[in-house]
């Protein structure tokens, strides 16, 4: 549980190739950084943001080996790609093996359904996502990394849902 002075732990959870570097990336700062290497078993960008008007620090971690901070993560953003249904799939797997690590734990997540600029090539609806999520008991946006578009929103959601619980402790 996040105490105020030490970082909120986010981490970024998905199928290969959903965005998950894209959005790190963002988050770091570095719009263009999107070189794979793919050597790297994780990364991790500590970083303070504000949101609603006060500071949040995170230390956003960008990893494929996924096991390892299903008990360890303050909260996860669980992407996939809207234009890959196996990705989506992926995702409802892995929101299990959390609720398996994280049994009675109200741990915030968001799935994040990333791609929405490729319009064309959309193979999961708007409203499968959101049935996902009311599935799942989590929160759902629709992300473009590529445009930018809402993803500085999904991080600042984490952050409220973080302080609505450490706030209801
Ligand atoms: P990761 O494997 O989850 O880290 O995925 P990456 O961040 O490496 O993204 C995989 C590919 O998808 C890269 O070529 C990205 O440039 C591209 N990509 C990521 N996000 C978006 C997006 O929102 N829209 C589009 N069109 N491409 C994206």
């Amino acid at each position: 549980s996040a105490e105020p002075g030490r970082p909120y732990r986010v981490v970024l959870l998905g199928a290969s190739g959903v965005g998950k570097t894209a959005f790190a990336s963002i988050f770091a700062g570095a719009a263009d950084s999107m070189d794979s290497d793919d050597c790297e078993l994780y990364e991790v960008t500590e970083k303070e943001i504000e949101v609603d008007g006060e500071p949040a620090s995170i230390t956003l971690i960008d990893t494929w080996d996924s096991e390892q901070y299903m008990q360890t993560g303050d909260a996860y953003l669980l992407l996939y790609s809207i234009t890959d249904r196996a990705s989506y799939l992926r995702a409802s797997e892995l929101r299990i093996t959390l609720r398996r690590f994280r049994p009675a734990q109200n741990t915030p997540i968001i799935l994040v359904g990333n791609k929405c600029d490729l319009v064309r090539r959309r193979e999961v609806s708007v409203s499968e996502g959101r049935a996902c999520a009311a599935v799942f008991d989590c929160k759902f946006i629709e992300t473009s990394a590529a445009m930018q578009h809402n993803v500085w929103e999904a991080f600042h959601g984490i952050v409220r849902q973080l302080r609505l619980r450490r706030d209801s402790k």
